[in-house]
Order: C-alpha cells, then sequence, then structure tokens
C-alpha cells in the first residue's frame, strides 16, 4: 500500500533500512555490501512534469502492487515495488487510462545509500558500518545519529538537497546528504 506522509512525525516514523549483508545475492550474485529497504518515497508526476508536494509511505503490496496516487493536475501515478524489500519503485503516470510515461526509482541512487558512499565515510571519518553492523539492519536515521554525535558531522537541517527530477527529499534524507557533503570538506 502507498499512502499520503502528512505529518512530520509521520514521515520521521518511515525507516529507511540498511541491510549489512554478509552475503553476495543476485542473480549472478553480483552484489555485496548495503542492501536497501525503504518505507519513504517522493513520487514524479509524468504529466505536468513535477514532484508531487507530499512524500509517499511504502507499506507492502501483493506482488509488489502498492496502489495508485491522484496528481493535482488528475492524472494517475501507479506505483509498483521490489515486493519483500523495497529497493526501488517502479511508477507509470497514465491520464484517463492511457499510458504518458514512466518513472523509475532506485532507492539505492536517488539516496546515495550505495557500498560506495559508506567506503567514503569509512575512508574519511573511520566509521566502518560494514564492520560494525556486519549482517543487521539499521535504521538510516540512527546512523545519521551516529555520525553526528559520535564523530561530530554536522548536518544541514535547513538545505534542500536535490536528484534528478525530485527537488525536494525526506528530512534525513538531507541530513544523510549533507554528511556526505561535509566529509569531503
Ligand atoms: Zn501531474
Amino acid at each position: 500500500m502507498i499512502t499520503e506522509i502528512l505529518t512530520d512525525t509521520d514521515e520521521q516514523n518511515c525507516e529507511i533500512r540498511i541491510i549489512v549483508r554478509g552475503d553476495r545475492w543476485g542473480f549472478n550474485k553480483e552484489f555485496w555490501g548495503i542492501q536497501i529497504d525503504n518505507t519513504i518515497t517522493p513520487l514524479y508526476c509524468c504529466n505536468c512534469k513535477t514532484q508531487l508536494k507530499s512524500f509517499y509511505k511504502l507499506n507492502g503490496g501483493r506482488y509488489g502492487q502498492v496502489g495508485t496516487i491522484e496528481c493535482t493536475c488528475g492524472a494517475e501515478i501507479h506505483c509498483t515495488d521490489s515486493d519483500n524489500i523495497v529497493e526501488y519503485l517502479d511508477t507509470l503516470t497514465t491520464v484517463r487510462q492511457s499510458l504518458v510515461d514512466k518513472y523509475y526509482i532506485d532507492f539505492t541512487k536517488t539516496y546515495k545509500l550505495d557500498n560506495n558512499s559508506f567506503i567514503a565515510i569509512k575512508e574519511k571519518v573511520g566509521f566502518d558500518i560494514f564492520k560494525k553492523y556486519a549482517n543487521q539492519t539499521i535504521d538510516l536515521s540512527a546512523i545519521v545519529r551516529e555520525l553526528e554525535v559520535d564523530y561530530g558531522i554536522s548536518t544541514d537541517n535547513e538545505k534542500n538537497f536535490t536528484f534528478d527530477k525530485f527537488d525536494h527529499l525526506p528530512k534525513t534524507i538531507n541530513k544523510w546528504f549533507s554528511i556526505l557533503d561535509n566529509i569531503n570538506k
């Protein structure tokens, strides 16, 4: 199911889970390290070509079908995710049942939660998620807090980061992006 997030508290309660895997996975066992299991997403309407104002909560679906959201322009955005572990959201915009366009959201890329980001953090500040949280699942907001408190990395609450077609991102992601910026200063 996909539902509109209406309050800050609701937004804060949406986890962006970081799974630190000890095994390899994927069709050809090509993946290792960090896997994302996400519950919050921005949405983009391919009809009016704008991002919807709210963020949306992803809380499971049947065979990946999570539901349809209506844009203020009248278009419908149909959403499908990767089912058990939510790593992406596939969206398809239609107007009066006819397809306008598709937009694919890869959360690992959109939220910069790939192995490289965590390797950079390990190299710059010494926080080694691969070792410390091996075979565990941890919420991104806990990682952000740990980097702020234990490693003294400041985050910018005011700055709004963007990614591709998205001009606003969830608060935790803004903090995360500002950490990635700050470790390179
Ligand atoms: Zn629209």
